[in-house]
C-alpha cells in the first residue's frame, strides 16, 4: 500500500504521526514550493520521488552519495558483510581494515574512532580535545554548522544556555578575530573548530584564505589547543587526504561522515599520536556505531574514490556545470554568483537578498527534472557524467527562461 502512496498522501499521513510531518533540514516545506518530501528510489545520479518523477540529482542526499546511488562495488561489499552479519557482539575485522585504510590515506591520522553521524564525530572530537587539555572552551566560527546536538544546533529550541556557554565565536577567515576570541578565553581553550571553507546556509560560500588556515594552526599551537577540522561536509570531495592538506595545514583532529560510505551510516574522528591516549580515556559509544555493513561500505567507498580519483571526476563534472550555468545566466541576462568548490557548488542571484529569485529558479529547475537547492550548497558525485551534466543544464536553461518571463532580466 505505502509503495504506491503519492507524496501528498504521505504528507497527510505523516502530519498525523510525525511532528510537523517532517522535522529538521529535510523538511521540504522549508525549501521552495513544489519540492517533494518523499523519495522512493535512487540510481547513479538520478532519484525518483514518490510521485514517480525522475530528477538529475545535484544534492546527492545532502552529501552522503559520492559515487552515485547503489554503486555496484559498494553494494557488493555491503551485501557480503550483511550476509555474514552486521550488528554483532563486537566489531568485525573490517573495522581494523577500514582504520588502516584511513590511517594510510590521511596524513594527519594516526588513529580512527568510528560512530554514526557527523554530529557524533564533531562532539567526540571536542571531547578528545577537552580530555587532552583539561580545558573547557571551544572557538567556533560564527554561523558555522557543526551538527544538531544541544551544543551546536542552530535552533536554540530545547537547549539550555549552559549547553552553549563554552563556545566563543570568531568570524570565519578573520585571524585577528580568532586571536581575540582566544584571548577572551584566558588560557581555557580546548579546541578551535573550523570547516575547510565557509559553507553556511543562505549565504554565498567562501573559500578559506590559506593565511587564515595557517594562522589558526599556529594559534592552536601557541595556546596549546587542538585544531579540529570539521570535514563532515567537504570530506572526500576535495582531497582524500583531508581538505586542508593542499595548504599544508594538518589538524590535530578531523571529523568525517557524510560521503564516507556512499550513503551508509558512519562517521569517524581521526587524530594524531599525541591525542591517542586522551582518546582512549573517553566513554564514547553507541549501539549501532560498530555495525559492520557500514564499515564494509566505507572501505569500498574510500578504495573506489582512491582508485578512480573521485575528487578529480567531481571537479570535472562541477566545472562543466559551473561553466554551463555561467553561460546560461549571462545569455538570459542574469548576474549570478557561483561560490564554493565546483564539487560542492552553489548559485545565487545578485541582489536577491530575500532569495525570491533563487526560490523561483530552483522550483523551475525541479519542474525540469533537476534537483538542486535554493539555500543550501549542492553536491556533485563521481557518477555525474558529461551527459548527466548536459541533461541538468538543459533543465537549468529552461528554468532561467522561466525566471526571466516571471521577473525580467537584471
Ligand atoms: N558538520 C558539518 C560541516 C555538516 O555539514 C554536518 C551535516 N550537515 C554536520 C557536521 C552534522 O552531521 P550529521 O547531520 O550527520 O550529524
Amino acid at each position: 500500500m505505502s509503495e504506491r502512496a503519492s507524496d501528498a498522501e504521505l504528507r497527510d499521513r505523516a502530519a498525523k504521526v510525525v511532528p510537523g510531518g517532517m522535522y529538521g533540514h529535510l523538511n521540504a516545506a522549508i525549501f521552495a514550493p513544489g519540492y517533494p518530501q518523499f523519495f522512493v528510489r535512487g540510481d547513479g545520479c538520478r532519484q525518483w520521488d514518490a510521485d514517480g518523477r525522475e530528477y538529475v540529482d545535484l544534492m546527492c542526499s545532502w552529501g552522503p552519495v559520492i559515487l552515485g546511488h547503489r554503486h555496484p562495488r559498494v553494494e557488493r561489499a555491503a551485501a557480503a558483510q550483511q550476509a555474514a552479519g552486521d550488528c554483532l557482539n563486537g566489531p568485525g575485522p573490517v573495522m581494523v581494515e577500514l582504520a588502516e585504510l584511513m590511517v594510510d590515506l590521511i596524513p594527519s591520522a594516526d588513529w580512527v574512532m568510528f560512530s554514526k553521524n557527523g554530529t557524533d564525530a564533531t562532539t567526540q572530537a571536542l571531547m578528545v580535545a577537552r580530555a587532552a587539555t583539561g580545558r573547557t572552551k571551544v572557538l567556533v566560527a560564527h554561523g558555522a554548522y557543526h551538527g544538531a546536538d544541544p551544543w551546536c544546533t542552530p535552533s536554540l529550541a530545547g537547549t539550555t544556555p549552559n549547553e552553549r556557554a563554552d563556545l566563543i565565536e570568531y568570524p570565519y577567515n578573520d585571524l585577528a578575530g580568532a586571536q581575540a576570541a582566544a584571548a577572551q578565553a584566558e588560557g581555557d581553550v580546548a579546541a578551535i573548530i573550523v570547516t575547510p571553507f565557509k559553507h553556511d546556509s543562505f549565504e554565498d560560500q567562501e573559500a578559506v584564505d590559506p593565511a587564515f588556515a595557517q594562522g589558526v594552526r599556529a594559534l592552536a599551537d601557541r595556546i596549546g589547543a587542538a585544531l579540529v577540522i570539521d570535514d563532515v561536509r567537504a570530506g572526500f570531495r576535495l582531497d582524500l587526504r583531508g581538505s586542508w592538506e593542499p595548504f599544508g595545514v594538518r589538524p590535530d583532529l578531523t571529523a568525517w561522515s557524510k560521503a564516507m560510505a556512499n550513503g551508509y551510516a558512519i562517521a569517524a574522528v581521526t587524530g594524531t599520536d599525541a591525542l591517542r591516549g586522551p582518546a582512549q580515556t573517553l566513554y564514547s559509544t553507541g549501539s549501532f556505531w560498530f555495525s559492520a555493513v557500514a564499515m564494509a561500505a566505507a572501505k569500498a567507498t574510500i578504495e573506489t574514490l582512491r582508485d578512480v580519483d573521485g575528487p578529480a571526476l567531481m571537479e570535472r563534472a562541477g566545472t562543466r556545470l559551473r561553466e554551463g550555468l555561467a553561460a546560461q545566466a549571462a545569455s538570459h541576462g542574469f548576474v549570478v554568483k557561483q561560490t564554493g568548490p565546483v564539487q560542492i557548488p552553489w548559485l545565487s542571484f545578485e541582489g536577491d537578498t530575500t532569495l525570491e529569485k533563487g526560490m523561483y529558479w530552483s522550483g523551475a529547475c525541479l519542474k525540469e527534472g533537476v534537483y538542486l537547492h535554493p539555500w543550501h550548497n549542492w553536491f556533485l558525485s563521481a557518477a555525474h557524467t558529461d551527459a548527466d551534466i548536459d541533461r541538468a543544464l538543459a533543465g537549468t536553461d529552461a528554468a532561467f527562461a522561466a525566471l526571466r518571463a516571471e521577473f525580467g532580466a537584471d
